[in-house]
């Protein structure tokens, strides 16, 4: 029977849109022409799938939520029918001691871990499940996972958690894990996104069922394959950045021909996550839709990108006609429309536009050592 003709492995999925998943999931792990048969292959070996344990610390149950409320075609989907999702607190239906017992069981059985929600330093009785505290689980578990993933940026990086004064020493799981008395080389996959996408999770999933190890991952322990490029790199908004077309303040001429929100804090130049390419909503609309992005995918972005609202030092933006686009404001409206397409041609011939790196100038990702390492 051809491919496109069997049953699709996904209830509530035609066999059309679950190929048509597969070859999205192939090209955002970056698998090659022939990836989406083999994730389509890899996602019906279903007895192959990893057994999948879901956590939850100090958080907003959040990334949960976002990723059971997703729309068609649905991680929620794959995850609680093709993947053996062996405990979520959140979603699973036994309590108490049968609880405990699928979570050990799980372990036993090799199962993947995935966590959401920070670890409490300073009050480690704030997150206790079952009697214990999450720091500790954090320890006595990690060696018995295959893998640990950790979901949105709160188990990433602590996220709102953190923010000075940060009451209950919130971190994320993977500098926990490293830090005193813990496992100094423990290697942890960060999702960072608040909420976490479930796209990323399918995707670092599959990733490592079709490639057979864990994803490379940058100097924040984040998969390059997703977290490669800036929110500027692929911006829709970006050509007016390169125009020095900006925002001045919330509603005004800027705002309504949706320019760009560098002046009024966008993130996006210094921040990494694939927002652009996966979005939000069945992928219809993300943050830059509505505002500026606040950087939540960075660690300690509460802290070092307070105040948001204040434009990023240092990023170089475009002059138009020898004027700073600093300082045009919306005197740029003055400038008339065909000095700006003669200057938006010029910017695509030379190809400064859409070029990459955190600056917009062509700067590449911010690599350092690997924090959170390959497999395990
Ligand atoms: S990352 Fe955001 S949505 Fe997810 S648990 Fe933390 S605060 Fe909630
Ligand atoms: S500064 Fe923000 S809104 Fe402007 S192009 Fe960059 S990411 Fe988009």
């Amino acid at each position: 029977m051809p491919d496109n003709e069997r049953p699709s492995p996904v209830r509530g999925l035609s066999r059309r849109d679950f190929l048509k998943y597969s070859s999205f999931l192939a090209a955002l792990i970056g698998a090659g022409p022939l990836g989406a048969t083999k994730v389509a292959e890899a996602i019906e070996a279903a007895t192959k799938f990893p057994i999948v344990v879901w956590s939850d610390f100090q958080e907003c149950l959040g990334c949960t939520i976002a990723l059971l409320q997703a729309t068609a075609p649905t991680p929620a989907q794959l995850i609680l029918q093709q993947i053996s999702l062996a405990y979520n607190e959140a979603a699973m239906a036994p309590a108490g001691f049968d609880a405990e017992k699928s979570f050990n069981q799980a372990f036993d059985q090799g199962a993947y871990w995935v966590i959401e929600g920070s670890i409490p330093e300073k009050i480690p009785g704030s997150i206790a499940i079952g009697g214990k505290y999450a720091g500790d689980i954090a320890k006595e578990f990690y060696p018995k996972a295959k893998g640990v993933i950790a979901i949105g940026s709160c188990a990433c990086f602590g996220n709102v958690q953190a923010h000075v004064p940060n009451p209950t020493g919130a971190m994320g799981v993977g500098a926990w894990l490293r830090g005193p008395g813990g496992i100094p080389n423990a290697q942890v996959v960060n999702l960072p996104r608040c909420p976490g996408h479930g796209d990323d999770l399918v995707a670092t999933l599959i990733y490592i069922i079709v490639m057979g190890k864990l994803p490379d991952l940058d100097h924040a322990g984040r998969p390059l394959f997703l977290y490669g490029q800036t929110i500027h790199d692929t911006c829709e908004r970006r050509a007016h950045f390169e125009a020095g077309e900006f925002v001045e303040q919330f509603g005004d001429e800027g705002s309504q021909k949706r320019w760009c929100f560098y002046k009024v804090g966008c993130k996006g130049p210094a921040t990494y996550a694939p927002c652009a390419i996966n979005r939000w909503n069945g992928r219809t609309s993300w943050c830059i839709h509505a505002g500026p992005c606040t950087g939540c995918s960075e660690d300690n972005f509460w802290n070092d990108f307070s105040p948001l609202r204040e434009p990023l030092p240092n990023i170089p933006v475009p002059a138009i006609q020898g004027v700073s686009a600093q300082n045009i404001g919306l005197g740029l409206a003055a400038v008339t429309g065909v000095g700006l397409a003669a200057h938006l041609v010029g910017q695509t011939v030379s190809g400064r536009l859409f070029k990459g790196g955190p600056n917009g100038n062509g700067e590449s990702h911010p690599q350092a050592e690997k924090k959170d390492g390959d497999q395990k």
